[in-house]
């Protein structure tokens, strides 16, 4: 198949060739080759697809749900907010339920919405003291067993973990992830900041929903967060939702890590896209959504209702971040860390790309060429 999308690139009006999924040509509106094949007008601004390395749901489905009707509806709630690439989030839960997950991922599938990369493990092993909404119960020690054992249930496709840096067996695992091929994250640690930069050259690249789920930055104790802002190749994940983290430690984190590290995530549930008021589940367990955010019941945060979309809004709107760089921190950011081939609109690319109105609404999302979504 083969068409031209029309839209705003850099300012300018432009049109890109598209063929077998690929961008194979940039050019001015109505100049030269570009013209003649079907064309789809968005009138909007083009940026690439956004790439989210943390959703454990949406639309009503959770990725314990161990279903590839669940993985799609998932792919498809978030393709109508801009994403075009993510990493079904599993969370701390009973190793059959992981492994039920695991194994219902075909790789090979053909899906609508956003295309799915494999999975994120988040947990089971983090620090039992700083679980977050996970269930305790079932965190356990680093296990490289077990890890290698997933990774051949899930074919390969586990692509990101976060691990607790501080607990017996840290160190083992995350070598043994790096050598597998896994980008390891740390994250719902109480790890100090010696301990973290340790882990640092142990492998781990990113630090998983910054802020959240680790010790706050005492100025005597700087702990995961001061380690992140103090080495400049570390990744850092943020919820943009004004719920998990205040706008002035949005700014600051924005400011110290800058767009070449920071990376947006959601970490919505199944609960995000569907109606508030309702109670809902987090990998089984009960969470209500009221005024934006997910909770237990006993009022611990537990993800969120966020898409990608929201949060570029939310970081504009505080100005926290420009129009221009915000394919840096929702794209680029991530397909440099995982070695993916998305986050640029260039000849060659894979045409992963949305279209956004002047409200930063997504109009359009196209997934490998494919009109997956139009407003
Ligand atoms: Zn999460």
């Amino acid at each position: 198949m083969r068409y031209s999308i029309q839209g705003m690139i850099d300012k300018t009006k432009k049109q890109l060739l598209v063929e077998d999924g690929k961008i194979v040509d940039i050019g001015e509106f109505g100049k030269g080759s570009l013209t003649g094949a079907r064309l789809i007008e968005t009138n909007g601004s083009i940026l690439p697809g956004f790439v989210d390395v943390h959703v454990h749901g949406g639309g009503g489905a959770d990725t314990m749900d161990a279903s590839e009707e669940a993985f799609e509806q998932i792919a498809t709630t978030h393709a109508q907010h801009g994403t075009t690439a993510l990493l079904l989030t599993t969370i701390t839960e009973s190793e059959e339920a992981i492994e039920k997950t695991l194994s219902a991922f075909d790789p090979y599938r053909k899906r609508n919405g956003a295309e799915i990369i494999g999975f994120h493990l988040e947990g089971p092993f983090i620090h039992p003291g700083k679980p977050g909404a996970q269930p305790k119960e079932y965190i356990q020690p680093p296990n490289v067993d077990l890890l290698r054992k997933w990774m051949a249930i899930s074919q390969g496709t586990i692509r990101y973990m976060t691990v607790a840096p501080d607990v017996q067996g840290a160190e083992a695992l995350v070598r043994e992830a790096k050598r597998m091929g896994v980008v390891v994250s740390a994250g719902h640690t109480f790890t100090s900041y010696e301990q973290a930069l340790t882990s640092f050259d142990w492998g781990i690249q990113s630090v998983t929903h910054l802020y959240n789920a680790m010790t706050g930055l005492h100025h005597r104790h700087p702990g995961l967060v001061g380690a992140a802002f103090d080495r400049e190749e570390v990744y850092t994940e943020m919820i943009a939702d004004n719920i998990h983290v205040h706008q002035a430690a949005m700014k600051v984190a924005m400011r110290i890590k800058g767009i070449d590290r920071m990376m947006l995530i959601t970490d919505a549930i199944s609960a995000a896209c569907m109606a508030e008021g309702g109670t809902y589940s987090l990998g089984g367990h009960p969470v209500t959504v009221k005024d934006g955010a997910v909770r237990l019941m006993d009022g611990t945060i537990a993800g969120s209702v966020l898409t990608i979309d929201q949060a570029v809004r939310n970081l504009i709107a505080a100005s926290i971040i420009r129009v221009e760089d915000v394919s840096f921190i929702t794209s680029l950011n991530q397909s440099r860390l995982l070695g993916l081939p998305f986050g640029r609109i260039e000849i060659g690319a894979p045409a992963n790309i949305i279209a956004m109105d002047e409200h930063l609404n997504v109009t359009h999302t196209f997934v490998r060429g494919n009109l997956v979504y139009q407003q």
